[in-house]
């Protein structure tokens, strides 16, 4: 029988290829000096922000940042909550939800459970009411993107609308890829992010203004998915930029660092694009100290933005501290605890300190 015989090249090809990818050429981002951020705080209306831990995720801290040494790291999963005057509760990602808490083979999946080390605590829609809110009041939700760590409890808030990047909805749509499943979102409406034409927002190249009052600001950042998006929340208080998993954790932005090599050649749908995205929060962070960044699961997020209520914490951390250079130790542990995190004062709001997270 003749076979054909196949030149040794072409076995290698996925494995050129993927190399090539990994080290392809990061485009220039703009400096510091091409463009400009000032927010007129006076005439910003005053919303109230809060976060939300829902979970915890562990991995090898190696896997999440490139040299980043031996050891394991657990970071949160996490939702914030706008309380905003005028437009009502706004959601900023959902964290995974009810599905999970209730079967984790449901969402997102018993293996990528266990292949991220996922604890699940309580979803975004059993902590709304501890803080006095009713979830039927959630009016909108923004996900940064549409991985399940982020975006599984849209099914919890079958009225709000979604707002989300088009790109995203139709990556997702697909659902083969790891770490979508369409299912928390298949009725949800969608609003779709349009960044064609917008004008540059600091050092992005597009914005949305979400309520037109520059309160949230959504930003394009494709990389870490086709159309993931970072929000910023600016408060007349500080401004508070929520990366999604454009940035994992401070020394991506801090170094910058990249993420792993694994971490980009498996996770990432453009790993250079998303690492364009870090260079230009980098220079921000940079130029702008008044500016606090949150990662998608930094470890001392926990600490700085405790749980309910977080307008008292922003003045407790103060402007600028998570921009300090990380002086954390290689391995972060944070836990957040199951039934009964969330101890409620008598007046029928929870404890503002050290409800959820605490640092051993
Ligand atoms: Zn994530």
């Amino acid at each position: 029988m003749l076979t054909r015989r196949v030149p040794a090249y072409r076995n290698a090809l996925p494995f050129i290829l993927l190399l090539t990818a990994a080290c392809a050429k990061v485009p220039e981002v703009p400096k510091a000096e091409t463009w400009s951020w000032e927010v007129d705080r006076s005439s910003l209306p005053d919303a109230d922000l809060y976060a939300m831990h829902v979970a915890t995720i562990t991995g090898a801290r190696s896997f999440f940042v490139k040299g980043g040494g031996k050891g394991k790291m657990t970071g949160p999963v996490s939702s914030y909550l706008i309380d905003h005057p005028t437009e009502g509760l706004v959601l900023i990602d959902t964290a995974f939800g009810r599905a999970t808490a209730e079967s984790r083979k449901s969402y997102p999946g018993a293996l990528q459970a266990s292949m991220v080390g996922l604890e699940m605590g309580r979803p975004v829609v059993e902590q709304l009411p501890e803080g006095g809110f009713d979830p039927a009041d959630v009016a909108h939700m923004v996900v940064t993107h549409l991985h399940m760590d982020h975006a599984g409890g849209i099914a919890d808030f079958p009225g709000a609308a979604l707002w989300v990047d088009e790109r995203e909805w139709k990556a997702a749509s697909k659902s083969r890829l790891p770490g979508y499943k369409t299912g928390p979102y298949d009725n949800a409406d969608p609003r779709f992010l349009d960044f064609e034409g917008t004008a540059p927002y600091g050092p992005f190249p597009g914005h949305v203004d979400m309520f037109g009052d520059g309160s949230l600001i959504v930003l394009p950042s494709p990389g870490h998915t086709a159309g993931s998006v970072m929000v910023l929340v600016n408060l007349p208080e500080a401004s508070w930029l929520f990366t999604g998993d454009t940035t994992w954790v401070d020394d991506h932005y801090h170094g910058p660092t990249p993420k792993s090599w694994m971490a980009r050649t498996v996770v990432e749908d453009d790993a250079d694009a998303a690492w364009e995205g870090t260079i230009r929060t980098h220079h921000w962070a940079e130029a702008h100290p008044e500016l606090n960044v949150v990662p998608g699961h930094e470890p001392a997020t926990v600490e700085r933005l405790n749980n309910w209520p977080l307008p008292e914490n922003v003045g407790a951390v103060g402007g600028s501290l998570v921009n300090e250079a990380s002086s954390a130790p290689d391995v972060h542990e944070v836990e957040v605890h199951g039934e009964g995190a969330h101890p409620v004062e008598e007046d029928g709001r929870p404890d503002a300190v050290g409800d959820v997270g605490q640092q051993p």
